[in-house]
This record gives structure tokens, sequence and C-alpha cells, in this order.
């Protein structure tokens, strides 16, 4: 199992980087990755952030001898931007944190301006969001044109299925995230795999 979205005590999470590898250890998770918000948020990972974070990161591998992940979750503002820190990632999650009127149009702006590799939490509920089976169309194909994965989200609990239907029919990968915020949510990806056993069971797993 792995779990590729987990905030740390970088961002908005609860728990030190060093508390979430040993838990990932004790649970026999095979790779998690450490995704942090980025500086379009107050409490988010600056350059000096990430770079402290990284040392903590190389220290809990050495130590717990799991797959660690350093990256970063950014929010996709209103024209499809995202900001990122100074910093060599190893993967870059693009997701909308606000309400959002453009929603499914700013996605595909962000896929096809930027260069980030995993689409978090699609229609989410936590945000308000319009659905337009055309721009979602669009949205899939930029998905598949420009290689991002699709994740799939056991916090967030999306995307929803028909979403999900509509992708299996497409060389679509996917991403698994718990988008943990405590350390007892580290690993609970239950939801995303059954998802992904359902629906997206011979889609390529994201790696970074
Ligand atoms: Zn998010
Ligand atoms: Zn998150």
């Amino acid at each position: 199992m792995i779990d590729l979205h987990i905030h740390s005590n970088f961002s908005d999470g609860k728990a030190s980087v060093a508390e979430i590898a040993k838990k990932a250890k004790e649970l026999g998770l095979k790779a998690i990755a450490i995704v942090d918000h980025s500086i379009e948020l107050g409490f988010g990972l600056d350059e000096i952030k990430a770079k402290r974070r990284e040392m903590e990161i190389e220290d809990a591998k050495a130590i717990y001898g799991i797959k660690i992940y350093s990256g970063i979750e950014c929010g996709i503002n209103h024209s499809g931007d995202v900001f990122l820190p100074m910093h060599d990632f190893d993967f870059i999650v693009a997701s909308v944190h606000e309400n959002a009127m453009n929603y499914c149009e700013r996605i595909i702006k962000c896929i096809e301006n930027n260069s980030v590799d995993v689409l978090g939490h699609l229609f989410s509920d936590m945000f308000e969001f319009s659905r337009d089976p055309k721009l979602e169309e669009k949205l899939i194909e930029a998905l598949e044109a420009y290689g991002v994965a699709l994740e799939i989200n056991s916090t967030h609990k999306c995307p929803p299925d028909d979403f999900l239907i509509k992708c299996s029919e497409r060389k679509i990968k996917v991403s698994i995230g718990s988008d943990a915020h405590r350390l007892e949510s580290v690993g609970k990806v239950e939801w995303s795999e059954q998802k992904r056993k359902k629906y997206l069971s011979t889609a390529k797993l994201f790696s970074p």
C-alpha cells in the first residue's frame, strides 16, 4: 500500500516527518509522500522550510528504511496558475482550494501551462464547483495528453464514480492519497483503493 498525500507540521499537518515515517513503517506502507501546502497559503512551504523538510525526510528514510517522497500541494488560482518555492520536489500536486465558478477551465489551464504531476481531490465537495460534461471531457483529454495523474482522495472522497468511469475508458494514471493532516489518518487509503480497484484497476499507478 502507498499513501502519496500526507501533510506534515511544515504546513497545516499536526505530525512531524519522523512521526509520519514511523507510523508508515508500522503500517507496512511501501511508500509515502509528504505533500505540504505551497506558498499561496501563509503557513505554506517556503524555500527555507522546504530545505529543512528535505533534511528531515532524508533522516527519516535512513532511520525507518521506507520510501518517502518530497512533494508539494499547490492551490490552482483563478487563472490556472500555481505558485512554488524554489526547490527540487519529487512531484507536484495541484488542487483547487476555493469555490470556483470556472472550476474545470482553471484546471485545464493549469495542466496546459504548468509542469504538475498529480491533480488533487477533483470535485471535492468541500468547495463549490460546477460540472459540465464537455469541459470534463476536455479535462480528461488534458490529463491523458500531459500525463498528469488523477488522485483518488480518501479524505475528500472524490472524484465521483461517474468521473472515474469516464477515466477508465482512457489512459489516465492514478495516484492514491489519504490527505492525512494528523497521524491517525496516515495510510488511511481504503476508500481510494476500493474505487481504484472497482473502476481503474488497469490504470497505471503514479510513481514519482
Ligand atoms: Zn488540498
Ligand atoms: Zn492536501
